[in-house]
């Protein structure tokens, strides 16, 4: 079975496209409270795909999370319909896809949770 796929999604109101190829072993779903926060969400799961195999078609708004370290972090969203696309580095090197929007969100199965202090009590 093959590890690596291909993802496709688009935003609810259909402005932003994106492609990436992913590992499905590479799902994680983050409980942290900023996850929480932005999703609007128990907590947020992701696919990881580097800067080479993710494409974007339409330009999200970004917003820059700061962490209580300093560390920059781009929270990209759509800007009409405020679906949540990815979150990445300053640099643009890596992506953390949002996998609630992917066409192949069922084969995105989380392979690891974690930030699991901060998850709902009810979890
Ligand atoms: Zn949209
Ligand atoms: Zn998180």
């Amino acid at each position: 079975m093959l590890d690596e796929i291909d993802v496709t999604g688009i935003c609810h109101c259909g402005k932003i496209k994106i492609t990436a190829k992913v590992k499905k072993s590479e799902t994680r779903a983050c409980h942290c409270t900023d996850c929480q926060k932005f999703s609007g969400a128990p907590f947020r799961a992701i696919a990881v795909a580097p800067r080479g195999k993710f494409s974007i078609q339409g330009t999200p708004k970004e917003y820059i999370k700061i962490g209580d370290s300093g560390n920059k972090r781009i929270q990209a969203f759509c800007s009409d319909c405020g679906t949540q696309l990815f979150a990445t580095n300053m640099e643009k090197t890596l992506f953390n896809i949002r996998t609630g929007f992917l066409d192949q969100k069922n084969d995105l199965k989380p392979n690891q949770h974690v930030f699991t202090t901060s998850s709902m009590t009810w979890i």
